[in-house]
Order: structure tokens, then C-alpha cells, then sequence
């Protein structure tokens, strides 16, 4: 029998309705108890860490659930976290770099409806989430919400109130579960060779700026004074305005000058960008050697952006890293 240490933050699945509105009130104890099925194919435990809405998630939590995984890791087959699904993909794809190469599955899971409802997706999801983390081809980070098992780097909210929330993006899912029945479409455990790798710093101070017609640059030299590196979510594929009045060129000049990082991304959420089409981003990027954030989900660009300056300033180490694929976050491989 398997053992799974299932460790609760919040989130909807755990709330209850209040005068001020739904908040997370069940204890770990008390949503585990609505899935007595998972006795039948795992022994699980369950550890409080938080109880909060995931609106509140910050580095700092990340790092708190990276740290109890470390600390239970010989203890347990594998890990079930019960979360807000707000901002789970930040979680689960800060997780993917906080914890690497897992050959323990490390699953994130929540609800769009609290487990205490007669009608609810929150006991499904929890009962899905402890029999894949006991499945013995499981491991590394995933989201398991709705049948489906996403890559921790490739999930992204797409409903606020459907049970079918997450999407995986620009990646197949992982798996699909049906009836307490596990089916893998990729099966790749076996190909992992490093040991598990835990890290424990964080940089928070990575800003995004999501550009729309008319912005102006000055916004960039603003965010420069508060932070070591921006994504900047551009159109399309990609590009930079050359309008009079947002010299963006410049501004980007002065980030690079002063050994900050610029990440290129699109605002379109699938297929990932590619600066190199258009003379808006192919020149700027080639100049200034801007990196770009390809087929990467927003979710992993940040957090991901956040491991590596938690680990390097040096901007040659800082670009070898942001394109080495890490839990399969980034795979399209344009020549840079
Ligand atoms: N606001 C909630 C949260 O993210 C939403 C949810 O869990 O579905 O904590």
C-alpha cells in the first residue's frame, strides 16, 4: 500500500461560505474524510500547512510547501497538495523548479466547488489526485483536476467556474483518469536518471508587463527602479512598438545595460511566440539578445524567471538555464 502525505493550503475545495464570502474553513483532516475510497488504494496522512485563498499565494508559501515535501520526502511515496485553483498553475510550476527531477509524484489538485457541497468536482479531484500520486508510474509535479493530469509547467486556469478549469498548454496531458482507473499517455519515468533536487531561494522581483496599443515606454523605466527582470507579454508571435511616443527600444536598451533580464512572451495563449518573423521583434531581439519565452506557459516564465535569479546574476548563466527544459517547460528549440 502506498504511502501519500496529502498537505492542505485552502482554496475552494476547503471552504465554507461565510457572511463575508466563500473561504477556506476544512481542516486537512476533514477533506480527507470525504474520500474514504482512497483507503482502498493508498494509507495517506495529511499535514496543515496553510489554510488560505490562493489570491493570497505568495514566493514565500512555495518555498513553505517546497520545504515540507523535503522534510517528509523519505517518509512517502508520493504527495497530494490541496490548493486554491486561482493561482495553482503559479504553484505547480514554481514547484517544478523548486523540486526537480522527483521520481515521487508531487500532485497539485483543488476544486471549483468546496468538498462540503452535495454537488461538487472537490471529492473526484481529491480522490483522482491520491490514487495517481499512488500510481507506480507516477512522478515529478503535476496538476490532476477533472480527469486530466497536467505537466506542473504546462497548466493554466481557462474556466473560473466550469469543473474543467485547467488546460495543458502547448504540451499533451500526462495521463487521464477515469474511474479510479489510470491511463498514460506518457510513460516515461523509467527515462529519469538525476536524483531528485530540492531548491530553497527565490527571487521575487520579476514584473510583467502586458502591453496593449498606446502603452508607453516610460512604464518600462518605472519597473526597472523596483525589479531585476520583466517578461514582457507582447502580440502575436512577438514584437516591440516603434512609435513615437513609446521609445521601447530604448527603454529595453537601458534594462540590458544595467544587467537586468528581459524575457519576450505572447499574450496568445497557445502556440507560444517566436520573435524572429517580423521586423517589429527580430531586429530588437538580435541587437539586444532578448530572451524569449517560446512555448512556455506565462505561469513557468515567471516562476521560472524567479528560480534562476534565486540561483545566478550572471546574465550567460541566467540565459543557459532559462532554456534548459525543466518538468518539459519548454521544448520548442528556434535557434537563439
Ligand atoms: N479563490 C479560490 C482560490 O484560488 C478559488 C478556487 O480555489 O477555486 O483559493
Amino acid at each position: 500500500m502506498k504511502r501519500i502525505l496529502m498537505i492542505a493550503t485552502g482554496g475552494t475545495i476547503a471552504s465554507k461560505s461565510s457572511e463575508s464570502g466563500l473561504k477556506p474553513l476544512i481542516t486537512s483532516d476533514e477533506l480527507l474524510s470525504y474520500v474514504p475510497d482512497a483507503r482502498r488504494f493508498c494509507q495517506a496522512d495529511t499535514l496543515q500547512l496553510l489554510n488560505i485563498d490562493s489570491t493570497n499565494m505568495q514566493p514565500r508559501h512555495w518555498l513553505m510547501i517546497a520545504a515540507a515535501v523535503k522534510e517528509h520526502y523519505d517518509a512517502y511515496d508520493g504527495f497530494v497538495i490541496c490548493h486554491g485553483t486561482d493561482t495553482m498553475a503559479y504553484t505547480a510550476a514554481a514547484l517544478s523548479y523548486l523540486v526537480q527531477n522527483s521520481p515521487k509524484p508531487i500532485v497539485i489538485t483543488g476544486a471549483q466547488k468546496p468538498i462540503d457541497l452535495e454537488i461538487t468536482d472537490a471529492k473526484t479531484n481529491l480522490s483522482d489526485s491520491l490514487c495517481f500520486a499512488s500510481h507506480d508510474k507516477a512522478h515529478g509535479v503535476t496538476i490532476v483536476f477533472d480527469g486530466k493530469v497536467i505537466a506542473g509547467t504546462r497548466g493554466k486556469k481557462e474556466r473560473t467556474k466550469s469543473y474543467n478549469a485547467f488546460s495543458s498548454i502547448n504540451f499533451p496531458y500526462i495521463a487521464t483518469i477515469q474511474d479510479q482507473h489510470v491511463i498514460f499517455y506518457l510513460d516515461d519515468k523509467a527515462l529519469l536518471t538525476t536524483p531528485v533536487q530540492f531548491y530553497d531561494t527565490l527571487n521575487s522581483q520579476v514584473a510583467l508587463l502586458k502591453l496593449i496599443p498606446s502603452m508607453e515606454a516610460g512604464v518600462l523605466s518605472y519597473l526597472a527602479s523596483h525589479y531585476d527582470a520583466v517578461i514582457i507579454e507582447s502580440f502575436g508571435v512577438g514584437g516591440l512598438p516603434s512609435y513615437e511616443s513609446g521609445d521601447f527600444h530604448e527603454a529595453i536598451r537601458q534594462w540590458i545595460r544595467d544587467g537586468k533580464t528581459v524575457v519576450m512572451t505572447t499574450q496568445v495563449t497557445n502556440e507560444g511566440s517566436n520573435m524572429s518573423i517580423y521586423e517589429v521583434g527580430k531586429t530588437i531581439k538580435q541587437e539586444l539578445g532578448l530572451l524569449e519565452a517560446y512555448d512556455m506557459t506565462l505561469e513557468a516564465t515567471v516562476t521560472k524567471l524567479m528560480w534562476i535569479l534565486g540561483q545566478t546574476k550572471e546574465p550567460r548563466q541566467i540565459r543557459d538555464m532559462f532554456y534548459q527544459t525543466v518538468n518539459r517547460d519548454i521544448l520548442y528549440t528556434a535557434t537563439w
